[in-house]
């Protein structure tokens, strides 16, 4: 029976406990029915052609849905078991069929044209009417509206480049095992730090060998490039790493990913072409805040002429260093990270766990959760007797400033088996109203600190608690939207490069030393954190930030003129388009057989193509947002201010996707976004 399904049912919040891998197959199977039902009446002939049949309809549809599967795939994510991995994977499936189809529904598209078209559009509320505009550009990106024989071409091309996607993220993953070197005299990894040992020593007991196993995993590539004096291990590592999947290195040719690129580069620009952009690069502007090509280009340009200076200066001073203490008269690729490390020590000797003490969790979450208040003025309160997946997660009410519950969030914060490791933001409940129900946002958050040992709480680097505000801020753009519709409520539907807004946003309050200050304690003597540790921080922070910013420079400019300016009488380029880029903005010039482009999975098998400039947009956005309330504290005194607070609520994380993110931006800030802020947060000003 259906209602013996918790995953059917329509509470407020799910029934955890009572949720079977068993009863997955079923509930998706009779909610994909009555899904195709209604979408199947909807666009019947003679069904009316207004808001609420048209497109009210399909948000309860897809509502339905997500109440069932939010809950099922989350509990896949944190508290995953066999049986449930084994009905997820084909529900998973089926509900990508099923978003394809509808994507691909010619009658349903026709249906939200014409709502379009109808005369009195102009006279539905904003909401609503970005709510249509949403659906029309997604159906065209989709590209359902093209005509035969573009339309079949089209898809031709979507499944051959989701092939080669996963051909080339396989074929870097393939060369990232083929090779890895053996060590057994110790004296070869002198200068790695002990946990940096026991990540080899695991790699090697795991393929049963003595010693240590260095491979080309992050943390092997990253402990021996930063910390090993073996200066020829360091060389070996970078040279294999480098040249992952090419026609270079110890395995040159074996896994080579260049004529995936040529395939994808070309795939990519003729399917943009039949949308109607001139280039893919166009194509991937169409989700984003940025307007054109050009104003990416002017903004990647800008930052890199104000951060080439300062990225010289610090490889003069670099070199210098690596010359007079390390006694390396050449600085090679494989040196750099090596003597920044070195220097960095030598400059702050900070040592995350001199600083663990001052975030003990428990102190970092009241802290956090007071800050909200005194922005917003809501309040978060734990509610006990909430069904949960694990007894260490806690369940918050969220209130406004009468009282009243207006969203929720689940917080499960520590490490354990079973659970994917990171940290992330989920949508557990979406802002909804038909007019007839009502429900309200709930957020899942989750991190993965280490659990509280013996006697002590969970105490937090400094990077667990700006990952934590991090989260906490993508939780409150779901949390705080006023939109009730949830394909553009929260951070749904906005733009790709400001979703991160919010979330950077939210960053700048953990180097803030007013901030800080309501819960950077010591905890077992309640000092407050010293000043002199506070700056060393901070100093910290900014070095080697004009070579950080040019490096990422480099991706982005690179990853974006790939797509602008690709010419099918050309070939993709590759690496004349990285060479002019590296003329351009690069300070470091690697050696001729380096190649980054085959091992670059961001842009050729992930979401980044012609997108990879959105991290250093988005900082720019949240750097620029936060500057507004540090010119507040520079008139009155405090960074925590509730009038600049209330207006960011209001102006941004209020309004989702209702409206462009640069208008939003432009209501709060009075003026379009400007880099200096950006600039001063990498101590660049
Ligand atoms: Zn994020």
């Amino acid at each position: 029976m259906s209602h013996d399904n918790p995953l059917l049912a329509d509470d407020a919040l799910p029934a955890f406990s009572q949720i079977r891998p068993e009863q997955v197959e079923p509930a998706i199977e009779t909610i994909l029915a009555d899904y195709r039902a209604g979408i199947a009446a909807l666009t019947a002939p003679g069904a009316p052609r207004d808001f609420a049949t048209v497109m009210l309809t399909q948000e309860r549809l897809e509502q339905r849905l997500a109440r069932a599967w939010a809950p099922v795939s989350h509990l896949h994510s944190v508290a995953d078991n066999e049986a449930l991995r084994k009905v997820y994977g084909p529900a998973e499936e089926a509900l990508t069929d099923h978003a394809i189809e509808l994507g691909q529904n010619r009658d349903l598209y026709a249906a939200v044209q014409a709502l379009a078209d109808a005369a009195d559009f102009a006279t539905l509320p904003r909401p609503e009417r970005a709510l249509v505009h949403h659906a029309l550009r997604d159906f065209k990106l989709s590209g359902v509206a093209l005509e035969e024989p573009a339309r079949s071409r089209y898809r031709e091309i979507g499944v051959e480049l989701s092939k080669l996607s996963t051909e080339f993220s396989n074929a870097v993953l393939d060369a990232s095992e083929a090779w890895h070197e053996h060590i057994t005299d110790e004296r070869d990894l002198t200068g790695v730090p002990e946990s940096g040992l026991a990540v080899l020593r695991q790699y090697a007991e795991d393929q049963d060998l003595d010693g240590y196993l260095v491979t080309l995993k992050q943390p092997s590539v990253q402990a021996v490039l930063t910390y090993a004096d073996n200066r020829g291990l360091r060389e070996r590592v970078y040279w294999a790493y480098q040249t992952r999947a090419s026609d270079q290195g110890p395995n040159a040719g074996k896994f080579d990913n260049s004529a995936r690129i040529e395939k994808i580069m070309a795939l990519r620009h003729e399917a943009a072409q039949l949308l109607g952009f001139p280039t893919a690069a166009e194509e991937s502007l169409a989700t984003k805040m940025a307007g054109s090509p050009a104003e990416v280009l002017e903004f990647l340009h800008d930052l890199a002429k104000r951060a080439k200076p300062v990225a010289q200066r610090e490889l003069a001073t670099l070199r210098e260093f690596a010359h007079t203490e390390l006694k390396l008269d050449n600085l090679e690729s494989w040196d750099v990270g090596y003597a920044s490390e070195k220097l960095r020590q030598q400059q702050y000797a900070l040592d995350e766990e001199q600083l663990k003490p001052y975030f003990p969790l428990p102190a970092v979450i009241e802290g956090l959760f007071g800050l909200t208040t005194q922005l917003y003025g809501i309040a978060l309160a734990a509610r006990d007797g909430v069904d949960v997946w694990h007894p260490d997660v806690r369940y918050y009410d969220v209130r406004d400033a009468a009282g009243r519950v207006f969203a929720g969030a689940y917080v499960d914060l520590y490490a354990r088996n079973g659970k994917r490791g990171g940290a992330w933001m989920d949508v557990c409940r979406a802002r909804f109203d038909d007019g007839a129900n009502r429900q309200l946002p709930v957020a899942f958050l989750t991190c993965n600190f280490a659990p509280p040992t013996e006697g002590k709480p969970a105490l937090l680097t400094h990077d667990d608690v700006l990952t934590l505000f991090h989260e906490f801020g993508h939780g409150l753009h779901h949390l705080l939207t006023e939109i009730a519709l949830p394909s553009i409520g929260g951070i749904d539907g906005v733009e790709w490069d400001a979703v991160e807004l919010p979330s950077q946003f939210m960053e700048n309050f953990g180097w803030n030393r007013q901030a800080l200050d309501l819960f950077a304690k010591h905890y077992q003597t309640g000092e407050k954190l010293p000043d002199e540790l506070f700056q060393r921080m901070l100093a910290a922070r900014h070095f080697h930030a004009g070579l950080f910013l040019v490096r990422q420079l480099e991706f982005a400019l690179f990853d974006f003129l790939l797509h602008l300016e690709y010419d099918p009488a050309q070939g993709a380029r590759t690496l004349a388009v990285l060479e002019q880029v590296r003329k351009q903005v690069a300070v470091l010039h690697p050696p001729a057989w380096q190649r980054f482009p085959h091992g670059f999975s961001h842009i050729f098998a992930g979401g980044y193509a012609a997108g990879y400039y959105s991290y250093l947009w988005a900082e720019l956005l949240s750097a620029d947002a936060f500057s507004a309330f540090e010119e507040h504290a520079g008139k009155n005194g405090s960074v925590i201010d509730r009038s600049t607070g209330e207006r960011f609520r209001r102006e941004f994380l209020a309004v989702g996707a209702s409206r462009p993110a640069l208008e939003s931006f432009v209501a709060f800030r009075g003026r379009k976004p400007q880099p200096e802020a950006l600039l001063r947060s990498h101590g660049l000003a």
